[in-house]
């Protein structure tokens, strides 16, 4: 595996770059905006494709470089079902799996420092956002925050992991790396109380400044998604327009989301699947979407989730010289909001 703790010193925020192997994929956790050109550059030099970028929650203290990696990458961004980001490709709750080729990671829900915090967790170790520090937790008294919840969070879900995992944190102030479970559990300030109402009052007691990039960060933060393109656009379809080609012998429906989007949010009936990941190979030739040269030329209309992987797809296939694709805007969940036909995936 590559594994990469980066550094933005200006937010002491830790970003985290993983892939499975030289020539494959990559995702990366927490991405800095102002660090984007060298997460870009180290890509390359590692000779890494980016396929996910993660927020382990809405950040006050830094702009994400989530939109940005994905205008100049075309990645999926990934976030929790909580956040309330305008739009991300992917949204994930507590157990989910975010994949790349050689890298699996579950998500665990963890709120407390925010209502929308996740961690990250591997065989080995996790990722912990700001809900854990080393010998440190995430402050708990705004965007949400529940010092109870984040004792739930600490004791219940993140202690109970093995005490050789590994604790990779989402800042450091004071110049450390890394920790473990079992080392944090001993020797951290914060996590030596007996009971939520302890830590509640210890959180209560710290009297912390708001941070400095607090009015211009979150509200950045909460405005992540790509441009879907308006409806004048011809490879723009609102769902009516989209309900009404299905069923034409010439328009293909594709499906770019995940196996576990799928199994949890259903289909569109008729769908053909073809992950978001793999679309160049599936427009090539041999591919799936290839349909070059064959007797009926056909029209590709992609939906995703939301309808930022198909307006990126859109893109991407214009350029490999497909003139008849379109999007369904807004995705799996617009199509449910406006009423369309969803079937168990098969
Ligand atoms: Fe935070």
């Amino acid at each position: 595996m590559i594994f990469r703790q980066l550094f933005d010193h200006a937010s002491s925020t830790y970003t985290y770059l993983l892939g499975g192997a030289k020539g494959g994929e990559a995702l990366i956790i927490d991405p800095v905006l102002e660090r984007v050109e060298r997460y870009i550059q180290l890509l390359d030099e590692l000779d890494l494709r980016l396929l996910k970028a993660l927020d382990t929650h809405v950040h006050a203290d830094h702009v994400t470089g989530l939109g940005a990696l994905r205008d100049r990458t075309r990645c999926v961004t990934v976030m929790g079902a909580e956040s309330k980001v305008d739009v991300v490709s992917v949204r994930v709750g507590d157990g989910d799996h975010i994949d790349v080729e050689g890298v699996s990671l579950q998500a665990m829900h963890t709120p407390g420092h925010t209502s929308d915090s996740y961690c990250f967790r591997m065989a080995d170790r996790v990722f912990t956002g700001d809900t854990l520090f080393v010998r440190g937790t995430g402050r708990t008294d705004f965007q949400h925050g529940d010092s109870h919840a984040a004792y739930e969070s600490l004791f219940n879900k993140l202690l109970t992991l093995p005490d050789e995992t590994l604790v990779y944190p989402g800042h450091d102030y004071k110049g450390e790396t890394v920790s473990t479970i079992g080392e944090e559990r001993a020797h951290n300030p914060r996590l030596q109380v007996g009971s939520p109402e302890e830590y509640a009052e210890l959180m209560a007691s710290l009297n912390l400044p708001n941070p400095k990039m607090m009015d211009i960060a979150v509200p950045a933060n909460l405005a992540i998604g790509a441009t879907q393109g308006g409806s004048d656009l011809a490879w723009c379809l609102e769902c009516a327009d989209a309900a009404a080609e299905m069923g034409r012998a010439d328009v293909v429906l594709v499906d770019l989301r995940e196996d576990l989007e799928r199994q949890r949010d259903g289909v569109i009936p008729g769908s053909l699947h073809a992950p978001y990941a793999d679309l160049e190979r599936f427009l090539s030739p041999g591919g799936i979407l290839h349909y070059e040269g064959k007797t009926a030329r056909k029209r590709l209309v992609y939906y995703c989730a939301f309808g930022e992987r198909s307006a990126l797809a859109v893109k991407t296939s214009q350029e490999m010289g497909l003139a008849d694709v379109c999007h369904v805007v807004g995705g799996m969940d617009a199509w449910s909001r406006f009423g369309g036909a969803v079937e168990q995936a098969g």
